[in-house]
């Protein structure tokens, strides 16, 4: 592997050890050339039941049997036409359309075009975006200029759009409201984009259900639209469905990806209100939503996210959830009193604490210490600067689980 030809995700390649090979995945585990590892992280996030889950691998088998990849415009299909009847089905009140891509990114990508089409054709072409500090929309110039400006994307800073940035909640994120409503009064806002409840990439964030619900009534106060990135928080993550459901609210636009699918296969969809379709429905072809991904809806992608639909319709899957959200917490309750780790915190299945350090950011020297050793003890958790989670797929188990806490517990600061 030593003259391999790829450039990996997020990999310093001058100072990073050669990867591990992987050879097979299954449910909670990733077995490598030098051995196995419980996937602590989902996979970045994506798998939720489990690795190869049986139904979804199955329905991706049977769907090779009679497509592949089909143009999505001009024609339709009955994996895409169910799948999106599905979705609405299951989203938040209101949200009726389905615009499919296929990565997170587009998914975000695509609800910005959607905001801003929507006031060019039926409003008066507002154009601002307001952030939360922090978020983090994905790694394409358009969902970087959303998200929080760092070392990641200071080389590209200079081609980023400005936006408007309202500060992460703290204690009853009365402020992050006062400043969001100043802002949404000013009357040239078109949307706010957040991560509802939880800033994934930002360290594992968390705010209350209360201060989301807060800012959806200062979008409606001012006709602001509001964008929720369900990416990293849909399909369970939250221990509800969706994270919007623990404020009982909807967006006008709702971005998901990752779990669509279950984590098999790449999928993203765009879920839009009526308003946002009708002002782009017209007989004038200039209101057209100009946009597609070469990849729009691909039916074997769609078919495996009916099966994870079918999981979740199934039943059982809240129990799951709660199940795992307990198993969580009472781990998370062993740190309690240790002074090596503080800021605990815990939304549904996401567990996450600081190791304290003298001094972090993203580039603490602690952060890939701690990867190898978690390596080493057989668990892949990759932390977050000096923030460590857990954010295992649905089936691990309460022994999987403690082998990623004794890892934890083991890991000495230099
Ligand atoms: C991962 C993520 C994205 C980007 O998704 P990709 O599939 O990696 O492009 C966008 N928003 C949030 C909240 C994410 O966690």
């Amino acid at each position: 592997m030593t003259d391999s030809a790829v450039w990996h995700p997020f990999t310093q390649h001058a100072t990073e050890p050669e990867p591990p090979v992987v050879l097979r995945t299954e449910g909670a585990w990733i077995e490598t050339d030098k051995g196995k590892l419980l996937d602590g992280i989902s996979s970045w996030w994506v798998t939720t039941h489990g690795h190869r889950q049986p139904r979804i691998v199955a329905a991706i088998r049977e769907a090779t049997e009679s497509l592949d990849q089909v143009i999505f415009a001009g024609l339709t299909h009955e994996p895409a036409e169910r799948l999106a009847t599905a979705l609405a089905g299951m989203a938040p009140e209101g949200l009726d359309r389905v615009f499919y891509s296929d990565s997170g990114s587009t998914a975000v990508e695509v609800a910005l075009k959607m905001a801003l089409g929507y006031w060019r054709h039926d409003g008066d072409g507002r154009h601002r975006i307001v952030v939360m500090e922090n978020s983090y929309h994905g790694d394409t110039i358009g969902t970087m200029s959303v998200g929080e400006r760092g070392v990641f994307n200071a080389a590209y800073e200079p081609i980023m759009f400005a936006v408007d940035t309202i500060p992460f909640p703290q204690g009853d994120g009365q402020a992050t409201l006062d400043r969001f409503e100043a802002l949404a009064r000013n009357g040239d806002i078109a949307a706010l984009i957040i991560e509802p409840l939880v800033l994934g990439a930002g360290g594992m964030l968390m705010y209350s259900a209360d201060v989301l619900r807060g800012l959806r009534e200062i979008c409606d106060r001012h006709d602001v639209l509001l964008i929720a990135d369900e990416v990293m928080t849909g399909w369970g993550r939250t221990g509800r469905l969706w994270a919007c459901d623990h404020a009982q609210i909807s967006p006008d636009i709702l971005c998901t990806s990752k779990g669509l699918t279950g984590g098999v296969i790449p999928l993203a969809a765009t879920l839009a209100n009526d308003k946002i379709f009708q002002a782009h429905y017209s007989s004038d072809r200039t209101r057209t939503f100009y946009h597609s991904s070469s990849y729009t809806a691909n039916p074997i992608a769609c078919a495996a996210a009916l099966a994870n639909l079918g999981i979740w319709q199934d039943g059982g899957m809240q129990d799951r959830l709660d199940r795992l959200s307990a198993m969580q917490a009472e781990r998370l309750s062993r740190f309690a009193g240790d002074g090596r780790f503080e800021n605990i915190r815990q939304c549904g299945t996401i567990a996450a604490m600081d190791l304290r350090v003298s001094q972090g950011g993203y580039l603490a020297e602690d952060g890939p210490r701690m990867r190898a050793h978690f390596i080493e003890n057989g668990v892949l958790l990759r932390p977050l600067g000096n923030t460590v989670y857990l954010m295992p797929p649905y089936c691990v188990t309460g022994e999987d689980l403690d082998l990623a806490y004794a890892a934890i517990d083991s890991y000495r600061s230099a």
